[in-house]
């Protein structure tokens, strides 16, 4: 049969942009690809980009102080947004640009509409045309979740807050994860006076239960007032404007702003999936085999929108891993285990492997970890404090997690992770000679463990 294309991807964000590119100019194959949004997606519309020049912006204040510790005769200023929102949107658009390109010049061809399947080898463009194509792409992405609470939607999600016409003096920031205490540190770091609220323990569920205690004491010390085991009951327009928040801690205050950012589910509604007989999941996720093929053989799917792991560079892999396995006849499953992460609070968190709690679980492990005030911080009269950490097999040797909170901890995961990834054991980490005086040196220094489990 002659389909109208080899592959029609539907989603232009890091992952469909990448497989579409490669697909066409490392395969030959013809492609189209379908966007109802921006190019760049949730990265670098409304996530990692934005958000990463955020923390840059937020960082200044304290780097003011810092240089005013180190000798510098200067005088902190003031934060004007509106000329960093319009700077940061210009970039943003400069990004997309480059991603339009990108598939320009790999010769694929875009359609600037929403797309949905029709069957199994057909596209249905919002304008009604058709389009065929021998194998279907679904990389749609994920969207923020709002609560069902009553007045919830007088909030806002992440989505919104890079456009905001003004910053609020006083916000309310409800949830603990990744975005959630990222823009804690933001917004704090920018001036605003910022509250928020968890529903759980502790902060950022899943990770080392040190490094979290860690990130929490520094966030509330650099001001962010956070509550743990509280939610909102309710929400209303008070009569000056503001909104009121009702919460599960008795508490009743008055904020100008409400972000939610209580998780994110896959764009998988109004897509005519299920009827095309691709099976969804319990969060309404695409599932997908190793390979990232779905129920359906000519449609594959990458990405958030199957809720794997829910990270920029994972997408990629997921979609260079389908043009691998569809396009170069070499299939190729993708490797989902010991990935690298950075969250990026204020300290900043870098990540892979096993927390101490859920490597303890395994099997018998020893853990070393360090925590000190850093020389820049200290010299400046911070009280901040960084913590190092390996977890180890006490079997094996091997580096089972490592766990760095401190300024840069993003970059030095990415080079520790490499160690960990290859499977390095506590010996190979001390082998290797320090890098003085530098923060990460510790990770080679640790001599004997902290505890055993
Ligand atoms: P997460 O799933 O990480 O966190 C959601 C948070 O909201 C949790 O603390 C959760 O609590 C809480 N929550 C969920 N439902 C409710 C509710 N009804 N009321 C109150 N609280 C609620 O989602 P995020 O939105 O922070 O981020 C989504 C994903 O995006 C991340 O998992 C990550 O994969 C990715 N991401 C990665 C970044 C990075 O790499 N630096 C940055 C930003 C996002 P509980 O723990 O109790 O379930």
């Amino acid at each position: 049969m002659d389909f109208d294309y080899d592959l029609f991807v539907i989603g232009g964000g890091s992952g469909g942009v990448r497989a579409a590119r490669v697909a066409a100019s490392e395969a030959g194959a013809k492609v189209a690809l379908a966007e109802e949004d921006r190019y760049g997606g949730t990265c670098v519309i409304r996530g990692c980009v934005p958000k990463k020049l955020m923390v840059f912006a937020s960082e200044y204040a304290e780097l003011v102080e810092d240089a005013r510790a180190f000798g510098w005769k200067i005088e902190p200023g003031s934060f004007d947004w509106r000329s960093f929102r319009d700077r940061l949107h210009g970039e943003l658009d400069r990004l997309e640009g480059i991603y339009r390109n990108l598939l320009r010049n790999a010769g694929v061809e875009t359609f600037d509409s929403r797309a949905k399947l029709a069957d199994a080898h057909t596209v249905e463009l919002a304008d009604g045309t058709r389009k065929t194509a021998k194998h279907i792409l679904l990389a749609t992405g994920g969207w923020p979740v709002m609560p069902d609470i009553p007045g919830a939607d007088l909030g806002i999600t992440s989505n919104e807050v890079f456009h905001l016409d003004e910053l609020p003096k006083k916000m309310l920031i409800v949830g603990g994860g990744y975005i959630a205490c990222e823009f804690a540190g933001i917004l704090n770091g920018l001036g605003v006076e910022v509250t928020q609220f968890y529903r759980g323990a502790q902060i950022l569920r899943g990770f080392d239960d040190e490094a979290r205690g860690l990130i929490s004491d520094e966030m509330c010390q650099k001001g962010i007032d956070l509550h743990l085991g509280t939610n909102v009951l309710e929400m209303w327009r008070a009569e000056d404007g503001r909104i009121t928040v009702k919460a599960t801690n008795g508490s009743e205050q008055s904020y100008d702003q409400v972000m939610f950012a209580t998780g994110r589910a896959p764009n998988t509604s109004g897509l005519g999936l299920e009827e095309a007989g691709v099976e969804l999941g319990r969060k309404g996720e695409v599932v997908v085999d190793d390979y990232s093929q779905t129920a359906v053989p000519s449609i594959h799917a990458i990405g958030d929108v199957t809720d794997r792991a829910n990270l920029t560079p994972v997408a990629i892999r997921e979609g260079m891993a389908f043009v691998e396995t569809v396009f170069k006849g070499n299939p190729t499953p993708v490797d989902h285990d010991l990935i690298p992460t950075a969250i990026f609070t204020q300290p900043e968190f870098g990540t892979i492997g096993l927390s101490e709690e859920a490597a303890a679980e395994q099997g018998e492990i020893e853990v070393y970890a360090t925590s000190f005030k850093p020389m820049h911080q200290s010299f400046a009269g911070r009280a901040d404090r960084v913590l190092m950490k390996l977890i180890v097999s006490r079997e094996s040797r091997k580096v089972l997690g490592c766990h760095i909170v401190a300024p840069g901890a993003g970059e030095m995961i990415q080079l520790a992770g490499i160690a960990v990834k290859m499977g390095a054991t506590k010996e190979d980490f001390d082998r290797t000679v320090a890098v003085h005086p530098t923060m990460s040196e510790e990770i080679v220094t640790m001599r004997s463990p902290t505890r055993t489990a």
